[in-house]
C-alpha cells in the first residue's frame, strides 16, 4: 500500500478531456489499496482570467476580496475532477483548502500554511475514496479564505503530503522534470534525475517557476520526497531530495534561473547616518514587502547615500507607497522606479569550493554585450540584475558557458 499525493497544475486540468486523461492514468496506475490524494490548480489560465476580471472592476482590489475571487478557480477544478472520477466508478470527494484543514496566516495573497489538520481527508481515504483538494488556498482562524501566492498549489500538495505522511508527493506538470534552465527559454536545457532541496529551493526562489519555493521549503522541513514529472508522459521525472544518490556530471552549477517579476527602486540622497537603512527596510517589512537585492553607495561629496533595492513587481504598489510615505519623514529624497529589469542567476552547491564561477557568469554576460546593474550572492548562487529585454540572451549565454553543447 502506498500513500500518495499527486498534484496537477493548471495546464494539466485545462479541459474536461485532460481531466478524464488524469482519471484514466490515476486509475490505471493505482494499486487496490493505495491511498490517493489529488491536489489541483485552477483550469488553464483561469487564475489570470480572474485577475483580469478584477482589474476591470477596480485597480485597487482589496486583497481579501481578491483571495475570495481567485480561490474560486481551484473550486471549479476539484468539483469537476471529483465528478470525473465518480463517472468512472471510483468514489471521490472534493475539499476546499479550508475543508481539507489547511490553516494559514492572514496575509492575503501570500499567506503561509501554519498547519494541516487532515482529518476529513484521512476519513475520506479510510472510506476508500480519492480525496481531491483545492490547491493554492487555505483558511485563517477567523474563517477567511486566503491564497498562497502564484504557484501555491505546489505548496498545498507538499503540506498535505506531510499532513497525511505520504510516501511521495508527485508534482505533475507540462514539463517532464526539473531542467538546468527553463526549457521554454533554453532549448539546450537538460533534465536532471535528482536535485537537492537546497539547490531546488534556491532555483525556485530565483525564478525557476516549475516549483513554488515554499513547497520546496516545506518538503525539506518535513522530509517529503518530491517527484516532478510529466502529466502527459509516463517517464520518470526529477526527484527532489535531501542528498544525491548518484553523482551526476555537473555538480558545480546545477541550473540557471531567471525572474522577470522584479522592479528596482533607487532612493537617492538619504542621510549617511545610523538607522536610515533600518527605517526604510523595517517600513517595507511592516508592509509585507520582501526586499531582494540591496546596494548602498556612499557619495563622497555630500555625505549622503543612495540605496538601491529590488522588490517583486507584484509588490511595487505597496513598496512605492512606503517609500513615498518615508519621503517627508526623512527630510526629503528623490527616488526612481524601474520596471524593465530582470534577474538572472546561477545555482549550485558546488560553487562554494570553486573559485572563478562568478567570474565565468560575468564573462558570459560581457561576451553577449549585456550590462549588469547589480549583483548579489548567496553561498550557492550568484544573481545579476539586467535589462528585461536581455533576459533570453543572458540565460542562454550563461547556460552555454556552464553547460556547453559541444
Ligand atoms: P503548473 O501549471 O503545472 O504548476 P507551471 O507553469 O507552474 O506549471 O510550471 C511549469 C513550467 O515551469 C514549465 O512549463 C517551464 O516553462 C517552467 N520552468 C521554469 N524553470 C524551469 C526549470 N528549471 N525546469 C523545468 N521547468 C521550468
Ligand atoms: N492557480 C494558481 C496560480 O495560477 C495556483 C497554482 O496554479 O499553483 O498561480
Ligand atoms: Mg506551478
Amino acid at each position: 500500500m502506498a500513500i500518495l499525493v499527486k498534484k496537477f497544475g493548471g495546464s494539466s486540468v485545462a479541459t474536461p478531456e485532460k481531466m478524464h486523461g488524469i482519471v484514466d492514468r490515476v486509475l490505471r496506475e493505482k494499486k487496490p489499496d493505495d491511498r490517493i490524494v489529488i491536489v489541483v490548480s485552477a483550469m488553464g489560465d483561469s487564475t489570470d482570467d480572474l485577475l483580469d476580471l478584477a482589474a476591470k472592476v477596480t485597480d485597487s482590489m482589496p486583497k481579501r476580496e481578491l483571495d475570495m475571487l481567485l480561490s474560486t478557480g481551484e473550486q471549479v477544478s476539484i468539483a469537476l475532477l471529483a465528478a470525473a472520477f465518480c463517472s468512472k466508478g471510483q468514489p471521490a470527494v472534493s475539499f476546499t483548502g479550508g475543508q481539507a484543514g489547511i490553516h494559514t496566516s492572514d496575509i492575503h495573497s501570500k499567506a503561509t500554511i501554519l498547519d494541516v489538520d487532515a482529518k476529513r481527508v484521512i476519513k475520506a481515504l479510510d472510506e476508500g475514496k480519492i480525496a481531491i483538494v483545492a490547491g493554492f488556498q487555505g483558511i485563517t482562524d477567523e474563517g477567511d479564505i486566503t491564497t498562497l501566492g502564484r504557484g501555491g498549489s505546489d505548496t498545498t500538495a507538499v503540506a498535505v503530503a506531510a499532513g497525511i505522511k505520504a510516501d511521495f508527493c508527485e508534482i505533475y506538470t507540462d514539463v517532464d522534470g526539473v531542467y538546468t534552465s527553463d526549457p521554454r527559454i533554453v532549448p539546450n536545457a537538460q533534465k536532471m534525475n535528482e536535485i537537492t532541496f537546497a539547490e531546488m529551493l534556491e532555483l525556485a526562489r530565483l525564478g525557476a517557476g516549475v516549483m513554488q519555493p515554499r513547497a520546496v521549503e516545506y518538503g525539506e522541513h518535513n522530509s517529503v520526497a518530491i517527484h516532478v514529472r510529466s502529466t502527459f508522459k509516463d517517464d520518470p521525472g526529477t526527484i527532489i531530495r535531501e542528498e544525491y544518490t548518484v553523482q551526476e556530471k555537473n555538480f558545480v552549477i546545477r541550473g540557471v534561473a531567471h525572474d522577470t517579476n522584479v522592479a528596482k527602486i533607487a532612493v537617492k540622497g538619504v542621510p549617511d547616518q545610523p538607522g536610515v537603512a533600518y527605517k526604510i527596510f523595517s517600513a517595507l517589512a511592516n508592509a509585507n514587502v520582501d526586499v531582494d537585492m540591496i546596494i548602498q553607495s556612499v557619495r563622497d561629496i555630500d555625505g549622503s547615500n543612495d540605496i538601491l533595492f529590488t522588490v517583486a513587481k507584484t509588490d511595487l504598489v505597496e513598496a512605492t507607497s512606503v517609500v513615498e510615505s518615508l519621503k517627508d519623514e526623512m527630510g526629503g529624497f528623490n527616488y526612481d522606479v524601474e520596471i524593465n529589469v530582470a534577474k538572472v542567476s546561477i545555482v549550485g552547491a558546488g560553487m562554494l569550493g570553486s573559485p572563478g564561477i562568478a567570474a565565468g557568469m560575468f564573462g558570459a554576460l560581457a561576451k553577449a554585450g549585456i550590462n549588469i546593474a547589480a549583483i548579489s550572492t548567496s553561498e550557492i548562487s550568484v544573481s545579476c540584475l539586467i535589462k528585461e529585454s536581455d533576459v533570453k540572451n543572458a540565460v542562454n549565454a550563461i547556460h552555454e558557458h556552464f553547460f556547453p553543447t559541444t
